[in-house]
């Protein structure tokens, strides 16, 4: 048995194909569009990658999106007074600050993203965006989780009654994914790096959702056949002895160290597909979607804002 693949990009462009008529009638009515304000610190080569394809993706979808990049060097006071900009900005719906933040100011993440207004937060990270996740009333919701919600619904995967393990529960994946699953009335477990019998538990999962962050974590044994199992993990593994390790020597994949340097692994181990009744594949599976959602969160902020939202 081999997995259906379910491909992040299809559903992905589904979401940005729809976005644009509420786009170009927000654009109509508010005489302008839903605008996006990013802010980067330093000069972290996957995080610049990241934020020019989310300016690309934003461009693409006819939101206006802006870039303010800080040296390395800013401080915290810095990154607050361009957070504090966007929040007084009329032009702006949606503000997101790129994680990681460098090593000298990082301590200061948690201060800087209560900094952003609630209602512009479209990463959905402020405590007041949690707590109406917890309580099922979210108008704005973490995007990698959201999308995966998207990806499953419109891959006709049944949430309803279904038994659902995360495993990881940090605040931006494992635990609002718990959540929503759970207000989609699935029976949900976390689990973590303290969980005993991880791979039992793993196993009872009609669908299984890996965030844990460690390359190839999720084995053959892990799965109940004929599971769904979401991988969103992104580890850019760049130690070609290890990748071919974890890859075996013959791999296709390990032609990536000859042009990038590095090669990017999930989480779930390729063997899983044997198993498996559907599952993510990585590169292309969620990432596309963290994206879409993202876009859709500005204009559901910019929509909110100005009273104008339909849906
Ligand atoms: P974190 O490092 O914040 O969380 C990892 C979680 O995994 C923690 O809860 C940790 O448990 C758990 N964990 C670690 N080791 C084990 C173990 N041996 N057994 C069981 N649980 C374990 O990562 P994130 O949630 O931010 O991201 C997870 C992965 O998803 C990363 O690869 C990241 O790059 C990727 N990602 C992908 C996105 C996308 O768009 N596709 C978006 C965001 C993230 P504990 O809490 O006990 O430490």
């Amino acid at each position: 048995m081999s997995a259906r693949l379910l491909k992040g990009a299809p559903v992905a462009g589904q979401i940005q194909q729809e976005l644009q008529a509420r786009v170009s009638a927000f654009t109509a009515k508010a005489g302008r569009p839903p605008g996006l304000g990013i802010v980067l610190v330093g000069d972290d080569p996957a995080s610049e990658i990241y934020v020019q394809s989310k300016l690309k993706a934003a461009g693409a979808s006819g939101l206006r999106a802006d870039f303010e990049h800080l040296p390395a060097t800013a401080q915290l006071t810095d990154v607050l007074a361009a957070v504090e900009r966007l929040n007084r900005s009329d032009v702006h719906d949606g503000i997101l600050v790129q994680d990681p933040l460098p090593r000298a100011i990082a301590t200061g993440t948690r201060e800087i993203f209560d900094a952003i207004a609630p209602e512009k937060d479209i990463d959905a990270f402020h405590p007041v965006n949690v707590g109406r996740l917890v309580q099922g009333r979210a108008v704005l919701t973490a995007c990698t989780p959201s999308g995966i919600i998207e990806l499953l619904e419109r891959s006709d995967i049944p949430i309803a009654g279904q038994r659902a393990v995360v495993i990881g529960r940090s605040d931006i994946v494992g635990k609002p994914m718990a959540l929503l699953l759970l207000h989609r009335d699935a029976t949900v477990t976390i689990c973590h790096s303290k969980t005993q019998h991880l791979e039992a538990v793993s196993a009872t999962a009609d669908i299984l959702v890996a965030a844990v962050g460690r390359p190839f974590f999720v084995r053959r044994d892990f799965v109940k056949p004929g599971a769904t199992v979401v991988d969103v993990g992104i580890n850019r593994v760049g130690d070609a002895a290890a990748a071919r390790a974890l890859l075996g020597p013959d791999s296709p994949r390990l032609a990536a160290f000859g042009t990038r340097g590095s090669v990017v692994l999930g989480d779930v181990h390729p063997e899983v597909a044997e198993v498996a009744g559907a599952m993510t594949p990585v590169p292309g599976g969620v990432g596309p979607l963290t994206i879409a959602m993202l876009l859709k969160n500005t204009l559901v902020a910019a929509e909110q804002r100005t009273g104008s939202r339909t849906r």
